[in-house]
């Protein structure tokens, strides 16, 4: 059909760069090692932490959940879509986040959207991180509210950005808890102290830091000891939680506004009876299982060490998340199509996910590796890496 050719002039741009990508399916299960391309590869691109993608106690919770209550809600919370199981899950997650209440969105990325997009008038002013994920910078540019951005956790730059907007009626600072593409850890001590010391806000995207950080993984702000001092916490249910969805979790004030305002929470469907119900149990899971935890950060610890002391640069990460900086954007591509010759699969991630000259192929291990995994996995970083001259 006619009419898409703007469209694709720029994708053929983007085969001359090397910056194409098919998307690659599965053809197994998530999990340590998976079938692409009818070969087995070690998993190093998921965000399954602690492979409660395919837990036993979730799946049966999802099994039964669907033979009591069907697949589907056919309808939208606010109508007729809002299940028992949904109230439950969210008093639960609520107690386990230690806060008063919490409420369920569709994805991390529409709760982001959701809470940005909604609580913030004109006379309002959000302050973020620059390398916050999208899905905050999506939900910044729906908002009416005033926007200052200020230098990656750089606590300079966000004083000065509080010092600026003293004249707002709520200033809100939002940061991520876990950056996802550098896996460091937010200044969150820091960050609280200062929105204390200006009368702000704070909201943290826990994303890759519920199920990963935090007792039992509550998160970046039960690790740091700040229960209580941080207003809003959002994450993702998809990532260590291994389902889907996303939670805020926060005052009960938050949680009955957004049900009246928060757009994707309005006009979008509730989740399946089998996605709660997984949900339910990863609590249970995470209470019952701190050895997943405990695994997560031995494996991590193993592989960061691994891959130093083969030469690598892995950046500032400080989590489960390792990337290994190459640079260049097809070099990125190069080194991940290399990596899977040799065995492992890793993504390469490229502009516009990172800043130009700053590709790299993100690792993310999980508590199912095993040492063998990891140790052959980091052969075929040693392989790869000395065949594209990305080491020694
Ligand atoms: N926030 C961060 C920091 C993320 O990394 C992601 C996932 N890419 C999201 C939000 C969105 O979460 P979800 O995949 O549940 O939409």
């Amino acid at each position: 059909m006619k009419g898409f050719e703007f469209l694709q002039e720029q994708l053929e741009d983007m085969k001359k760069e090397g910056t194409f990508r098919n998307l690659i399916p599965l053809e197994s299960a998530q999990g340590a090692r998976v079938t692409i391309k009818g070969k087995e590869v070690i998993q190093l691109s998921s965000n399954n932490y602690l492979g409660l993608t395919s837990h036993p106690r979730m799946e049966k919770a999802a099994e039964e959940a669907i033979e009591k209550y069907g697949v589907g809600t056919g309808s939208v919370r606010t109508i007729a879509g809002t299940l028992k199981m949904h109230e439950d899950y969210e008093r639960k997650l609520a107690e386990f986040k230690h806060t008063e209440a919490a409420l369920v969105f569709q994805s991390g990325f529409t709760t982001n959207q959701g809470v940005l997009s909604s609580i913030l008038t004109n006379e309002d002013v959000v302050i973020s991180d620059e390398l916050n994920h999208a899905s905050i910078i999506d939900g910044i540019r729906l908002t009416k509210a005033g926007r200052k951005i200020y230098k990656h956790v750089d606590m300079d730059s966000l004083e000065q950005a509080l010092k600026e907007t003293q004249d707002y009626r709520t200033r809100l600072v939002v940061t991520d808890g876990v950056f996802s593409m550098d896996g460091n850890i937010a200044p969150l001590p820091q960050i609280v102290e200062l929105a204390e010391k200006y009368d702000a806000l704070v909201m943290v995207d826990d994303a890759h830091a519920s199920g990963v950080l935090g007792k039992n993984g509550r998160g970046t702000v039960n690790h740091f000891g700040l229960d209580g001092r941080v207003h809003i916490q959002v994450g993702t249910l998809s990532k260590a939680i291994g389902v889907l969805g996303g939670y805020v979790a926060s005052t009960q004030t938050l949680k009955d506004y957004l049900i009246h305002k928060g757009r994707p929470f309005l006009f979008s469907t509730s989740h399946p009876p089998a996605v709660t119900a997984a949900c339910d149990a990863s609590i249970d899971v995470l209470l019952e299982e701190p050895e997943l935890i405990e695994k997560l950060w031995e494996n991590t610890k193993f592989f960061k060490n691994g891959l130093k002391e083969l030469g690598f640069d892995i950046g500032i990460s400080e989590t489960p998340i390792t990337p290994v900086m190459v640079g260049d954007d097809a070099l990125a591509h190069r080194f991940s199509d290399q990596l899977f010759e040799e065995g492992v699969f890793a993504q390469g991630i490229a502009f516009p996910t990172v800043q130009k000259g700053k590709a790299r192929v993100r690792t993310i291990v999980t508590a199912e590796h095993s040492r063998e995994d990891l140790q052959e996995a980091l052969h075929a970083f040693e392989q790869a890496g000395k065949k594209l001259k990305i080491i020694d």
